[in-house]
């Protein structure tokens, strides 16, 4: 954790996070939400900053195994506000443990501010339920997003798809018998 982190405004709680697409696929728009003393921040981001930000709080908690129980609030119930104030698109992100060890803390900057401030424009925190809650949501978008095996109908990798209506063991093919006449 660098001087910079330390140094910086306290993390405000996350009192309920999520993420969502919009629009149809291909032409998805990326969005996180977050309620923050009681008022809505809405991050515009790209579906490519979602998935690494997913990914490295994956990371942090896989590194990092607690010894503490998941002894944390529920998420408040308030509705999100669509047309919130706060709401800016994602240049750099920042991620660190909290000092208990049992939440992250997302430093995310403003695009638009990211060369004149050297501070985030929100610095929250997420306890470990809402962290691990976010990047399982991001994988659940991610896939949402791809086309689906007309087999099965589970989402096909970019890399390939083994399809449990083969039996699992067959690369996917498409043959179209031609009829004659
Ligand atoms: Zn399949």
């Amino acid at each position: 954790m660098s001087d910079d982190f330390i140094n910086r405004p306290s993390p405000v709680d996350a009192q309920r996070v999520q993420v969502e697409a919009l629009g149809e696929p291909g032409q998805r728009r990326f969005r996180m939400l977050l309620i923050v003393n009681g008022e809505t921040h809405i991050i515009w981001l790209e579906k490519q900053q979602l998935q690494a930000l997913a990914l490295m709080i994956e990371q942090m908690f896989e590194d990092a195994v607690s010894d503490s129980p998941m002894l944390q609030s529920d998420d408040t119930f308030q509705e999100f506000d669509n047309d919130a104030d706060h709401q800016f698109r994602l240049g750099k992100v920042d991620l660190g443990f909290d000092e208990t060890g049992d939440s992250v803390v997302i430093g995310a900057y403003d695009l638009q501010q990211d060369e004149q401030n050297g501070q985030p424009a929100l610095s929250v925190r997420l306890n470990r339920r809402q962290a691990l809650a976010l990047s399982a949501d991001v994988a659940a978008l991610a896939a949402a997003g791809r086309p689906r095996c007309p087999m099965c109908g589970a989402p096909k990798d970019p890399s390939g798809h083994v399809c449990p209506e083969q039996n699992g063991h067959l690369p996917l093919t498409y043959e179209e018998e031609e009829i004659e006449g």
